[in-house]
């Protein structure tokens, strides 16, 4: 993240966030790519619909338009596209769904090797996912997360035959005088029109980059979540890592094995809570509440993590006891090699990870007048200010098991809105 901090990550994040490796290494038959299966435990198949979508859709057109366009085919958009198809709508015909990456996954095929499931929260299953034999709940927790939930997704999408177009970069979304919707891809494929735009991006191509005073200046090595690749990178080096979420604890697990030093900075102290209640009801109501307070009112949306705290599972329990848990104040100013302490005392340091979270990747909306940095109105999925936008998985339907509720209404708000042209839609 030298110099340019945006452009560096928009060139080595945003447009390909899979390793230098030719993409092997994501490969979900395993992670040695030829097929084999990557471990001894439950080994895992052949991605047949990532396989069969890549190969028709590099060659195939888009069409010149669609009743509804779904983009991304994370947890968000394939949850869309299963209630689509359970109101009796038709892939392809009735509705597309394109993604950017070279996989099935969504963001998970992205995320570095060492992350496996049950590190963070839980991953709920998909909708009708029982139908395809497998549920994230009895899923392998040896493979890296990034193969498990490849594999996973893959078999979901041939099972439903959801025909996920990819990859397909949308980068740019404009209206035309009566609304229609007009979408442009990175390939110079022609324009989709679309009455129904449902974005279902995520957050990962858009990691908050930081504010602090002198980051440009500094010399040592320096990333943000999405450019964490393995602890093996930061062997060695003195490392400063900031941020009080589940990808903050994550690295200072794996990374302080192998560097010589590790500090771990927060802006407030962070709450843990107790895993054995798993995110308590209350806490996770009170998530989601905050967060669809601020979406309705268009302010930009609280971190989720202040409200929940995370769950002190084994792992970080074992962390603590090796006094390795202790956080220390943010830092006031980074320079060439360390930073500076409030106090004006200097720490140095070789490396900045920085996992201070995300915002929504609107990107490609920023012409419909939408910035999530500064908020978007959002209720029940729809975007206000924007007649047939959908945001799936945006504020309070920003974690699997809400992405899965939330699909349900706007699969139905979208059928009522292509036949009477209300918006937003009514209860
Ligand atoms: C490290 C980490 C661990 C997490 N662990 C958990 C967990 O344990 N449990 C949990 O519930 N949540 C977890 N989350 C949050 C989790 O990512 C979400 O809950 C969920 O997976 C997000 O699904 P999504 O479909 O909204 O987004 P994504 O999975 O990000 O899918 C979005 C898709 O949209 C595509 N896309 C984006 N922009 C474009 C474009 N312009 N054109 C075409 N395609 C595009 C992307 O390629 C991607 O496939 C975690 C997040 C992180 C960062």
């Amino acid at each position: 993240m030298p110099g340019t901090r945006a452009a560096a990550y928009t060139l080595t994040v945003t447009r390909d966030p899979v390793p230098t490796d030719g993409g092997a290494r994501r490969d979900p038959a395993g992670a040695r790519g030829d097929g084999a299966p990557s471990t001894g435990t439950a080994p895992l198949e052949r991605p047949t619909a990532s396989e069969r979508t890549v190969a028709r859709d590099a060659s195939a057109a888009l069409p010149d338009s669609v009743p509804i366009l779904v983009v991304g085919a994370g947890q968000a958009g394939l949850s869309v596209g299963y209630h689509l198809l359970r109101r009796g709508l038709e892939p392809a015909g009735d509705f597309l769904i394109v993604d950017r990456g070279p996989g099935a996954g969504g963001a998970w095929q992205h995320r570095w090797d060492t992350l496996r499931l049950g590190d963070a929260h839980r991953i709920a299953d998909l909708p009708g996912m029982g139908e395809t034999g497998r549920s994230f709940d009895s899923a392998p927790t040896e493979p890296p997360a990034a193969v498990v939930v490849g594999d996973y997704y893959a078999r979901y999408e041939d099972a439903f035959a959801l025909d996920v177009a990819r990859p397909v970069d949308v980068t740019d979304v404009r209206t035309d005088a009566d609304g229609t919707f007009v979408v442009s891809t990175a390939d110079a494929r022609a324009d989709v029109r679309t009455r129904v735009l449902v974005a279902a991006v995520g957050t990962w191509g858009s990691p908050r980059l930081p504010d602090v005073p002198g980051v440009e200046d500094f010399r040592g090595r320096q990333i943000v979540t999405p450019e964490f690749r393995s602890p093996a990178d930061f062997a060695g080096l003195r490392v400063a890592i900031v941020g009080g979420g589940a990808s903050a604890l994550g690295f200072l697990r794996e990374v302080s094995p192998v560097a010589t030093g590790v500090r771990w900075f927060t802006r407030r102290p962070p709450a843990f809570s107790d895993p054995a209640k798993g995110l308590s009801e209350d806490l996770g109501r009170e998530s989601v509440r905050l967060q669809d307070e601020a979406a309705r009112a268009g302010r930009e949306l609280p971190s989720i993590v202040s409200t929940t705290g995370m769950p002190l599972t084994p792992r970080l329990r074992a962390l603590r006891d090796a006094g390795l848990l202790e956080r220390s104040p943010m830092f006031a100013r980074v320079v060439t090699d360390g930073v500076v302490h409030a106090d004006g005392t200097f720490e140095p340091f070789d490396a900045i990870i920085w996992a201070i979270g995300f915002h929504a990747d609107l990107g490609p909306l920023r012409s419909l007048g939408l910035d999530a940095r500064r908020g978007v109105r959002v209720a029940d999925g729809h975007a206000l200010d924007v007649p047939g936008l959908f945001l799936a998985g945006y504020g309070p339907q920003a974690s699997t098991i809400s992405a899965n509720r939330g699909a349900r209404r706007i699969a139905r708000d979208a059928q009522r809105y292509l036949s009477d042209g209300r918006w937003p839609p009514a209860r």
